[in-house]
């Protein structure tokens, strides 16, 4: 049998898609038939909150959809994939395995343990980020420690070619049933719905300048999920959208800062774990168990916090700028060490990444490279007055205080006896008392910080 003849393997992990996959494109291209391989790794299935289960295993079912029309199906294995791969690879005949790379930890050792299982079967690409993780670097082959200069870098760089696909037959194999997902997926499934999702956005990227920090609307472009499990690629959203206006320009800058995040995962495999600036991790955290669970469950007396950690459970996502103000709120209001943060939004998000969301929580807490300074702490009741000025938002997820009017909302102990009457609120009964006094809650942060950095 020739190489052509045998089959490729592809084994798909965080780029469900046929479409500008490079690692699906380079086997297709050289095979006359492709096995494409889906892996259940139980450690990560266990670590998904619900909405990001269901949302994988609706993309996967879409995906074998897709091959089914093709004349094969996607064959699902159980994990873990240091052990599966490789005996897919020797069942069948030590074929050529495809995959494209990705640099969290865990996909790091999972990948080590099956290239060293394989051995020259393995043929890996880059199809994650737009620049693969490593080739946008200083004139001294540094990694820009602020993203400014890395970002004129990576809008320079040429793109590498990606290989262009053949017209390989995917076959069918025996495999396990995908699982059914528990409830209906977030957003509709597969790359299709990915494009769709894409096009509805090219009616509103041109106003993402003004849009995007407000969370009542409908901002920005929710494409954070089909890029968390590759649906659409980074290539394809930068390439529709172009930067021949301030909206795509803007919008496309947000691409380039997942790319530095990526980036600088790769390179510092440590980031979920320690402050990149080390001497951060001198900070006395106060991890109060009562104030971190009442964050958790969007209880803080701070409604644009609770708003939005209620989003996060209720919906698997939440707006950026809700984002930025409850991880402030939690790590300089509550003094709770940024990585409990980080594990929390991890577990729940839709659109969990590794290297976005430790990058971001090291940013928000001014641990990490070009992070906000430690003493720019975000006062949540202003917050919301500015970037939710109707109170639209909170009024959605915090709905006990839905009768108060505008962005009074936003600070309830400041409504008048009869308004709060009137709105039938009960402070302390039906809506917490802010959980911490933010002008004093602020200080006590500024002393912290200043103690651990001189
Ligand atoms: P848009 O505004 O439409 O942006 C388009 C795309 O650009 C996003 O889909 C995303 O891929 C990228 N992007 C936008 N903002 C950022 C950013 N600040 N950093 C890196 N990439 C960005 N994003 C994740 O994809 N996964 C995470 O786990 C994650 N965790 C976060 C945790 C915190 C504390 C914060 C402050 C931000 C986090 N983000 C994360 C970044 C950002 O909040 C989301 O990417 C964004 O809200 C997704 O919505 P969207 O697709 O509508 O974004």
């Amino acid at each position: 049998m020739t190489d052509r003849q045998q089959p490729g393997i592809v084994w798909f992990r965080r780029d469900l898609r046929l479409d500008d996959n490079p690692a699906w494109a380079a086997a297709t291209a050289a095979h006359d038939e492709v096995v494409a391989l889906f892996v259940l790794e139980p450690a990560l299935l266990d670590s998904a909150g619900s909405f990001r289960r269901d949302q994988l295993l609706a993309h996967l079912h879409s995906l074998d959809a897709r091959l089914q029309t093709l004349g094969g199906c996607l064959v699902v294995r159980e994990g873990p994939a240091a052990i599966a791969v490789p005996r897919l690879v020797s069942e069948c005949d030590g074929s050529t395995l495809y995959f494209n790379a990705d640099s969290t930890p865990f996909a790091a050792r999972r990948d080590e343990a099956v290239v060293a299982a394989v051995g020259d079967a393995a043929r890996i690409f880059h199809g994650l980020t737009v620049h693969e993780p490593g080739s946008v670097l200083t004139q001294k082959g540094t990694l820009s420690q602020v993203f400014t200069p890395f970002f004129k870098r990576w809008t320079a760089v040429p793109l590498t070619p990606w290989p262009e696909a053949g017209e390989a037959r995917p076959v069918a194999l025996q495999g396990v049933p995908i699982p059914s997902p528990e409830g209906a997926p977030r957003q509709d499934p597969g790359e299709d719905a990915a494009w769709q999702r894409l096009t509805n956005w090219l009616d509103r990227v041109d106003e993402y300048p003004t849009t995007r920090d407000i969370p009542a609307i409908d901002g920005t472009s929710d494409l954070s999920a089909d890029l968390k499990f590759g649906t659409i690629s980074a290539r394809s959203i930068c390439d529709v959208v172009g930067r021949s206006t301030q909206g795509r320009a803007a919008f496309v800058r947000q691409l380039a800062w997942r790319d530095w995040w990526a980036h600088t995962l790769t390179l510092r495999q440590d980031l979920p774990d320690v402050a990149l600036k080390a001497k951060y991790d001198n900070i006395v955290w106060r991890n109060d168990a009562d104030e971190f669970w009442r964050w958790c469950v969007g209880s803080t007396g701070y409604p644009i916090v609770d708003a939005g950690m209620r989003q996060l459970s209720q919906t698997g996502w939440m707006h950026n700028r809700v984002r930025m103000i409850c991880a402030s709120f939690l790590v300089k209001d509550l003094l709770v060490d940024w990585r409990r943060g980080e594990r929390f939004f991890r577990h729940h998000l839709v659109d969990a990444d590794v290297a976005q969301n430790a990058g971001n929580w090291q940013w928000v807490a001014g641990t990490g490279p070009d992070a906000s300074p430690y003493f720019r702490i975000f006062n949540p009741t202003s917050q919301g007055q500015k970037f939710d000025p109707s109170g639209e938002y909170v009024r959605q997820w915090v709905p006990e205080l839905a009768g108060l009017a505008g962005a009074a909302i936003h600070e309830p102990g400041a409504s008048t006896p009869a308004a709060l009457e009137a709105a039938g609120v009960v402070l302390g009964e039906t809506y917490p008392d802010p959980i911490v006094a933010h002008k004093e809650a602020r200080l006590r942060a500024l002393d912290v910080y200043k103690r651990a950095v001189s």
